[in-house]
């Protein structure tokens, strides 16, 4: 039996261990330090750069997670209890979460279908409903970049603009995806990334926040590291969190910094290959760049199934509750209390997942979107279908450096093999 194909698994450069050994030799086993600093300073000159030559001039904050980093620029923006902050409903959770943390209310936008992301004219529409309905703004926008693909950055930041609402770019999926050759998270006021173990770089866990100038990443900081104000003795003027990296996990971020292009590249490619053998094969579409402004990362490749499509077994999807994680997710410790739910993805789609499955071929479902999801029941929501029904239709297919010309060509053909023709 052939090794199990990840969706994307972390791969290391070789040089990680130098930058963690000299953390051990110099002692800087702390939320700070020299590999801190160092992995800072790539990712600015990482982010900073333009495709036409130009350079940006924003900071960047390592923290110990992209959540956090959601969470300090919400902070940063001023977003307080009561107040609401729109954000994109196709998601993973850690967009909106933060939002609670700080007893706000998420307003969620639905999709258009070009890049999956944030609807701008559903944007607009939802702000000024909730400017009529509250008689205040909402404090903040955030747009999200799903499987790394760019959001209408331009038409976003028109509209964000004009109602004068900073942006947050969760920009966690999208590390080194371009619009217009800019790299995201450099458009709007704070750009989020995330360096979890199975996103574009790893630091086995870990974030940072791109600020638009000192000022900004002083204040991050501050509140990065509990809030203290500059006095001999722990004095306390504000609420602070413990969110700074670590100088050991900074040195992963070092070594992952050397490859980072490669890694880049290689998802390019994995995506290239997939449309190319999947472009003959009725029923299955590619999420591929819609138009030359679009330059995706494609940190995962998803599909979409006509729902006409059949999958061998498709008419025993669903028909027992799932035991354990789904694909071994680490954490899961709730058991399913039922077989379905009354929002989740076609039995074609189900059907497919469990046939990759069972050839060793880890896939999945989209996100679903936020504004299904039970425990936001209560949240407004501005929406269009489009979310859902990516929803219904789409998987996600591996794509990480680990994933070779071979591995896309067996996923390929178990996929033509479980189509009923
Ligand atoms: C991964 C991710 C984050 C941040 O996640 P962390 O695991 O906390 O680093 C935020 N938003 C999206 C859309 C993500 O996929």
């Amino acid at each position: 039996m052939r090794n199990r194909i990840y969706l994307c698994l972390a791969h290391m450069s070789g040089k990680e261990m130098d930058y963690i050994q000299e953390a051990f030799d110099t002692n800087w086993v702390v939320p700070m330090g020299p590999n801190v600093n160092g992995f800072e300073e790539d990712l600015e000159k990482f982010v900073n750069h333009k495709d036409n030559g130009a350079s940006l001039d924003r900071r960047v904050v390592g923290l110990s997670a992209g959540t956090a980093a959601v969470h300090l620029a919400l902070l940063a923006c001023g977003v307080g209890p009561g107040d609401e902050v729109i954000v994109q409903s196709f998601t993973f959770c850690a967009s909106s979460h933060p939002i609670t943390y700080l007893a706000a209310v998420p307003v969620f936008v639905d999709s258009e279908r070009e890049s999956w992301n944030m609807d701008p004219a559903l944007l607009e529409e939802a702000i000024k409903d909730r400017m009529a309905k509250t008689g205040r703004k909402p404090k903040a926008i955030i747009p999200v970049a799903l499987y790394g693909m760019p959001y209408q950055i331009d038409r976003i930041m028109e509209i964000a603009d004009r109602y004068g609402i900073p942006v947050i770019e969760d920009a966690a999926e999208g590390l080194g995806s371009k619009y217009d050759g800019q790299v995201l998270g450099t458009f709007g006021r704070y750009g989020v990334l995330s360096f979890n173990g199975n996103k574009m770089i790893t630091t086995s866990g870990g974030g940072a926040l791109i600020c638009p100038d000192d000022s900004a990443k002083k204040e991050i900081l501050f509140y990065a590291t509990q809030a203290r104000e500059s006095y001999p003795y722990y004095q306390h003027e504000h609420i602070g969190y413990n969110y700074r990296m670590s100088n050991i996990c900074a040195g992963i971020g070092r070594g992952q910094m050397t490859v980072i292009d490669e890694h880049i590249n290689h998802h390019k490619h994995v995506q290239e290959l997939y449309c190319e053998l999947l472009s003959g094969v009725e029923g299955i579409t590619m999420h591929c760049n819609p138009s030359d402004c679009y330059d995706s990362n494609f940190w995962l490749c998803a599909a979409t199934l006509d729902p006409t499509l059949r999958i061998r077994g498709q008419e025993n999807a669903y028909a027992s509750v799932v035991s354990g994680a789904v694909g071994g997710a680490a954490g899961v410790t709730h058991a399913a209390s039922t077989a379905t739910t009354d929002c989740q993805p076609n039995a074609n789609v189900e059907a497919l997942r469990v046939i990759l499955d069972a050839a060793n071929v880890e896939a999945r479902p989209l996100w679903k979107p936020m504004h299904r999801q039970p425990v936001y029941r209560t949240s407004p929501a501005y929406c269009n279908g489009v979310s859902e029904e990516l929803f219904h239709t789409g998987i996600c297919l591996p794509a990480g450096p680990y994933v070779s010309d071979d591995d896309v060509r067996y996923i390929v053909d178990t996929i033509v093999g479980a189509i009923v023709r």
